[in-house]
């Protein structure tokens, strides 16, 4: 089966009865809040900038693709049939982010002694895999390889060759910025921030320092090369972006998404190459998501400041604990991780799955609608509102006002949206002694002795330091029962 046919709408996923409902986003390009109208009726053809595979990605770039998995979520629910591609960069990403420093890809293979190719295989199925287990329908996205598509990269620089957008230099084949009018157009990077942004004295000959690299002439040792009309060489950055959208999507898409980083040079540099080659606007929405920050910093692999899936996963939280606190903010607010501040997500989660199956067994799971189902809706897409679309949620919950199936019917939209396994929690299962960790029985045992010579300050703090290693306590008949927090 061909890649589009698997795509979601092409199978089995009938598209919404009748007319889509109406959602609203923030666009980039305008700097407001819009009416979502795709090109074709009914249809949404969606790019996410992708990750460089050399190294993991961490929990800042997977707010990114959590950010992206809401926008598809909410348009699905809203009737829309939704085509979406993420690109794998495996090649042309310069550790400089310019068109300067060796090619990520050979710094990870030569960490690893290993190929780029196995580098690429590797940290792609491990993006693959964390994706996963934050619940991203990953069988309904394609993610294409830069190394798969050097032939469509090729033919769009040749393009812009040909129509007198590209220049040649020792070094490759550069995009003239000048010859492009509204260049920088995104975000409104003044040409101020476009020469402070980009260094002119790197290559000589270079017209404008904004101008960048298309095509770069292949180095003796570069792992990566292939035959071009300019020698041999590899693509540049920006390229692999806007040649796999013309090839997958089409020239012109609907909504383009990536992390705010990549407004002022990526994106404005995939924004003229598509158009300069093609005569058309090429993204309808641009959409951005705010930075995870650690301690006020941007999480970035370079500050070495950062924390992978596989950590919070190894500290007893559950996954979607951390999906749950990228939704506690708006996508455009940047959002200041701390363990705290995941605790108290992945807690408020495991409360939002003990009411789920309490109103799962008094509703019988059948929905009815109501109000506040209505009103979740309007929230989320109100350009996507998840803040507030959690409060709502909370608050209905926890109302006398509905059934148990109005509040059953809330739980399967909400679930659908959020992608919170909100209408099948994971089962939760009691540690016994044996499989509890013999710092937690420690734990237990002064805790138990705290309670019995009702030192209950003592018992609290004790019960605090399980909680925060990612442990619940209850008082049973039987003495306490540890649940580990959000299994
Ligand atoms: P990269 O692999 O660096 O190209 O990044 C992949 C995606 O993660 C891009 O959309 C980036 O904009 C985004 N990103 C990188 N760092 C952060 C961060 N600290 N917070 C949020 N998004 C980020
Ligand atoms: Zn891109």
């Amino acid at each position: 089966m061909g890649w589009l046919a698997r795509m979601r709408g092409d199978t089995e996923k009938p598209a919404g009865q009748g007319r889509p409902a109406h959602v609203f986003f923030t666009n980039t390009l305008s700097g407001s809040k819009e009416l979502f109208i795709p090109l074709k009726p009914g249809i949404v053809t969606m790019y996410s900038c992708g990750p460089t595979v050399y190294n993991r990605a961490h929990i800042g770039n997977l707010r990114a693709y959590v950010f992206s998995d809401t926008i598809d979520r909410t348009l699905v629910a809203a009737g829309y049939r939704v085509r979406r591609v993420i690109n794998i960069t495996d090649v042309g990403h310069l550790v400089g982010d310019g068109d300067e420093g060796a090619d990520k890809m050979a710094v990870g293979a030569a960490r690893e002694h290993t190929t780029p190719a196995a580098i690429a295989t590797r940290y792609t199925k491990l993006f693959i895999d964390d994706i996963s287990e934050l619940n991203i329908a990953t069988d309904d996205i394609l993610f294409p390889r830069a190394t798969e598509y050097i032939k469509e990269q090729i033919a769009l620089a040749k393009t812009l060759e040909e129509k007198g957008f590209a220049y040649r230099l020792h070094d490759g084949l550069y995009f003239d910025t000048q010859k492009f009018p509204g260049y920088g157009k995104l975000g409104g990077i003044s040409d101020a921030q476009l020469e402070a942004g980009a260094r002119v004295e790197v290559v000589k000959g270079k017209r404008h320092p904004a101008d960048f690299v298309l095509w770069r002439t292949a180095k003796p040792n570069d792992l990566q090369q292939w035959d071009s009309p300019w020698g041999r060489g590899n693509p540049g950055w920006h390229i692999e972006c806007s040649a796999m959208i013309r090839s997958l999507l089409g020239q012109e898409i609907d909504i383009h998404t990536g992390g705010e980083d990549h407004i002022g040079v990526h994106h404005n540099n995939e924004i003229a190459q598509s158009e300069a080659a093609n005569g058309r606007t090429f993204v309808r929405y641009w959409m951005h998501s705010a930075f995870l920050t650690m301690g006020g910093e941007k999480a970035s692999k370079s500050l070495g400041n950062v924390v992978y899936l596989s950590d919070i996963v190894e500290k007893g939280f559950h996954p979607l604990a951390l999906r749950y606190f990228f939704l506690q903010a708006h996508y455009r607010t940047p959002l200041s991780f701390s363990w705290d501040a995941l605790a108290a997500a992945g807690s408020a989660l495991d409360r939002l799955w003990r009411l789920s199956r309490d109103i799962a067994e008094e509703s019988k799971r059948t929905s009815k609608p109501s109000e506040a189902r209505d009103s979740f809706l309007a929230i989320l897409r109100d350009d996507l509102a998840t803040p507030q679309a959690l409060a709502s949620l909370w608050d209905a919950l926890r109302s006398e006002e509905y059934m148990p199936e109005e509040k059953w019917g809330l739980i399967e939209t909400a679930d659908a949206h959020l992608g919170l396994s909100l209408a099948t929690p994971p089962e939760t299962k009691a540690l016994t002694s044996a499989d509890m960790p013999a710092e937690l029985q420690q734990m237990l045992a002064e805790r138990e002795t705290a309670r019995s010579s009702k030192d209950f300050a003592e018992a609290d703090r004790l019960r605090a330091a399980i909680e925060e290693r990612g442990y619940r306590v209850d008082d049973g008949p039987e003495g306490p029962v540890l649940t580990p927090r959000t299994l």
